[in-house]
């Protein structure tokens, strides 16, 4: 099945009538660029730059930064890279920033909240990520969101740094979609608020489902209930993907649970247009896409959130494959 999958890996995924979903690759670093290409990511749906600040023992100036980018959005071309703005805090610690102790560091000054306190921090990055626009297909995402004055505020810093670059005549694409991950419960119930402000919306499963549960991501005493696929957390997912539709808007998932093959069916029936996964699992997740009939996959879905726990989802789920 392995080698099926990895011989039709170079094709799109469609499903049985039709439907395209995209299947994008989550890069961690600019080692895993090689791996995506290789198995055909149709783009990137997730570049994680936090580990640009972690490698170095400094903050990353704007120069590092920009070598960065443009290394990636060279190397995907006319295809699609979303790189998400520093996710810093929560578990994970800058020796060099100086990061006050927290309680609850998955509650506290994490993301996208520690960038609009820090602008300088923020700016620099966004300088990098203008100026690296033009070497490719640049979609900038911010992390955490919880409220659209976040959002409104960061496409602010955004737009400002936007402005510095034309009045140092540096080149900017002037067509840099911009987006949002719903990874909080908060988010996901007032998508359709933030839809209205934001060209795409992607669904981080991994924090959804902690923030949800109310279990840690990381915590062996606490891992029996954590589960992406619990029904609290697909009907945010079906209602996030509802907003988006009304909206107009593209909604991908970047979160683990987009790359179990055997929830294809489940999440194209809850209205995902695109999945953004670990290479390695690209040409299985494209297998499964093509096995799937979007209608059917509509009622497999709305079966799916009347379950009772993630087990039965899961069991419905593998009914069909
Ligand atoms: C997520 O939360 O699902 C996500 C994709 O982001 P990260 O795993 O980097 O927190
Ligand atoms: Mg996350």
């Amino acid at each position: 099945a392995r080698e099926q999958a990895l011989a039709e890996a170079a094709q799109d995924a469609v499903t049985k009538d039709g439907k395209r979903i995209q299947v994008f690759a989550n890069i961690g670093s600019l080692n895993d660029v090689d791996l995506a290409l290789k198995n055909h990511a149709e783009g990137v749906g997730l570049f994680r730059t936090e580990f640009l600040y972690l490698e170095n023992d400094h903050w990353p100036t704007e120069e590092e930064q920009y070598q960065a980018y443009s290394k990636v959005l060279k190397a995907f071309g006319t295809k699609p890279v979303v790189i998400r703005t520093l996710d810093i805090g929560g578990d994970k610690d800058l020796p060099y920033a100086d990061l006050p102790k927290e309680e609850n560091p998955f509650l506290g000054h994490r993301a996208i909240r520690y960038c609009l306190a820090n602008p300088d921090i923020f700016k620099t990055q966004l300088r990098a990520l203008l100026r690296a626009s033009v070497h490719g297909t640049l979609w900038i995402m911010f992390p955490m969101i919880e409220n659209l004055s976040e959002v409104r505020a960061a496409k602010a810093l955004l737009d400002e740094c936007k402005n510095e670059l034309k009045q140092e005549g540096i080149p900017v694409s002037d067509s840099i979609p911009v987006g949002i991950m719903i990874e909080v419960p908060a988010a996901a119930v007032t998508a359709d608020l933030l839809a209205q402000e934001v060209d795409f919306m992607s669904i981080g499963t991994n924090d959804l489902t902690q923030y949800t549960l109310a279990a840690d991501r990381g915590n062996e005493q606490v891992a029996h209930l954590y589960d992406a696929a619990h029904p609290a957390v697909l009907r945010l997912v079906q209602m996030t993907c509802q907003a988006a539709e009304k909206a107009g808007i593209i909604v991908g998932m970047c979160g683990e649970l987009a790359g179990d093959p055997a929830m294809a069916e489940v999440l194209i029936g809850l209205g995902l247009h695109e999945l953004s996964l670990s290479a390695g699992s690209i040409p299985e997740v494209k297998q499964a896409v093509r096995r799937v009939d979007a209608k059917a996959a509509k009622s497999l879905a709305d079966e799916a959130v009347r379950q009772e726990d993630g087990d039965q989802v899961r069991k419905i789920a593998g009914r069909r494959t």
